[in-house]
């Protein structure tokens, strides 16, 4: 990815002409190809100092070369190094219209900036030290979350939690390398004393300790992406609108009692907690196609995208209305069973309908493990409970305190852990075997710290140089006084 010149992107998703659209400049043309398109009153009077301008920016006509195309427009600046990339930027905001955006866009190619690929910005922000590699990551995830957890995951990742684990890790264990290598560049000197084996001992249990801490505690991002899909199914009428709208507590589906209103597949990700954001979210999926009990509503389509929800169900929620008989219910409509965990739900109880007297005529209903009226909102809290309980091998929890790790992250710390426990089981071994606290193997030993620190270093794309270590050494000691 080249770096030192001046990119251009178009930012704003593809929106129409009512919507605001977003270009982005960033690299050390940014103001002067600005510049260069606005008007001549425009051009006399900016200042490119911090802050939020408007002014007029100018397109040529094609039809009329001694006139110009005129748009107002807000323009933030940012100068270097106080911006996203650290280098000159601006994004300019103006009408959403995508032709005027691409007209823009050529304008500022025109005048000498490159269109950025995809991630270039941030990666930019990284190779000015604005962010860390898992910083930048964060970025990443927060443009892809789907649900609150993962928006808080990657928060947690953009503000740079991670990397400040890694930096006390990363520190305490260059420390360590540092007295390892004293024992090899400084062995002559009378202040330096080399580490002992225990006390090197000490040092890596430490810190191993601390890695199984934070992987153990950590939730994988891979999971938080996977919120658990819950599906409403029942037949016509059962009240599975009302229940998602319930559940939801806000109307998002339409309820009516004409069969089939239900067209489309709702799905919507809702907190088992309703009163407690950090509680675990699911994908809550309102089916439609399989109400279609009706010969003039079948829509084989929608049919198919219901059965294909219901296939990819983490758990499928049976809802059996007390006002319904099973037996009447077209059973063809209704998937068959594929290990797919069920709850089965009595909808409608405020109608109040005689359980014994309905079971003895309806004798195919299978039992069920609640009851519930939406319309009251009875049963829902021990519905969300339960809900909870049935995916609970399934969930992703992500505690206030807790971080999200990329595999490539879990990756890097095994590595660095496998390294330190292996080291720490040949020192135990060479000092029993020994009989002494004496450090042997002392190169050795500092290349498998090395190589620790490296793994370390990968999580944040910070690596630790030969001369930081040294700068440990010239802090802790009196070499060379
Ligand atoms: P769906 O076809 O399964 O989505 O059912 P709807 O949610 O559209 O509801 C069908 C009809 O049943 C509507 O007239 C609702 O008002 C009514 N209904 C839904 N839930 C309840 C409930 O808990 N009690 C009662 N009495 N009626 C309900």
């Amino acid at each position: 990815m080249q770096t030192g010149d001046t990119i251009s992107a178009i930012a704003s998703p593809p929106a129409d002409a009512a919507g605001r659209g977003i270009i982005r400049l960033s690299g050390p043309e940014s103001f002067a190809i600005l510049q260069a398109n606005l008007t001549a009153v425009a051009r006399s009077t900016v200042h490119f100092e911090r802050g939020i301008i408007t002014a007029t920016l100018q397109l040529p006509r094609a039809d009329d070369a001694d006139r110009a195309l005129q748009f107002p427009c807000l323009v933030a600046l940012y100068p270097a190094p106080n911006s996203y990339t650290a280098e000159d930027s601006l994004e300019v905001m103006t009408v959403g219209n995508p032709h005027l955006l691409t007209r823009l866009q050529s304008a500022f190619i025109g005048g000498g900036a490159r269109a950025a690929e995809p991630g270039e910005f941030t990666a930019r922000a990284y190779f000015n030290g604005r962010l860390t590699l898992a910083q930048a990551e964060g970025v990443a995830a927060t443009i892809a979350a789907a649900s609150d957890a993962q928006l808080r995951a990657a928060q947690l990742l953009t503000g740079g939690k991670l990397g400040k684990i890694c930096k006390i890790l990363s520190a305490q264990l260059a420390r360590a390398l540092a007295l390892v290598e004293a024992g090899i560049d400084f062995v002559d000197q009378e202040d330096v004393v080399p580490i002992s084996s225990g006390q090197l001992q000490l040092e890596i249990r430490s810190i191993t300790e601390s890695i199984e801490k934070i992987t153990k505690h950590a939730v994988a991002m891979e999971r938080l992406a996977a919120t658990p899909r819950v599906v409403l199914m029942g037949p016509p009428n059962a009240g599975k609108s009302t229940l998602f709208n319930a559940l939801l507590g806000r109307k998002r589906a339409v309820v009516s009692s004409t069969v089939g209103t239900t067209r489309d597949i709702l799905a919507e990700p809702m907190h088992l907690d309703s009163s407690d954001p950090l509680s675990p979210e699911v994908l809550l999926i309102d089916l439609a196609g399989l109400d279609a009990d009706d010969a003039g509503f079948f829509n084989p389509q929608m049919q198919a995208a219901a059965a294909r929800a219901c296939a990819e169900a983490d758990l499928i929620i049976r809802l059996h209305p007390v006002d319904q008989i099973m037996s009447d219910i077209s059973q063809h409509l209704w998937p068959g069973e594929n290990g797919t965990p069920q709850i089965h739900l009595r909808s409608k109880c405020d109608l109040g309908v005689d359980e014994s007297a309905r079971r003895a005529s309806d004798p195919v209903a299978p039992s069920t493990d609640l009851e519930i009226s939406a319309l009251d909102q009875k049963g829902l809290a021990e519905l969300r409970k339960l809900i909870g309980a049935r995916l609970q091998t399934r969930m992703a929890v992500l505690g206030a305190d807790a971080i999200a790790l990329e595999p490539r992250h879990r990756a890097a710390f095994a590595q660095a852990e496998s390294q330190l426990r292996s080291l720490g089981v040949d020192l135990a071994k060479a000092s029993s075997d020994h009989a002494s606290d004496h450090l042997t193997e002392i190169e050795f030993t500092a290349v498998r710290l090395r190589l620790a620190l490296e793994a370390l270093g990968q999580i944040t794309g910070t690596r630790i140089t030969p001369d930081d270590v040294l700068g440990h050494i010239f802090a802790g000691f009196c070499v060379g006084k």
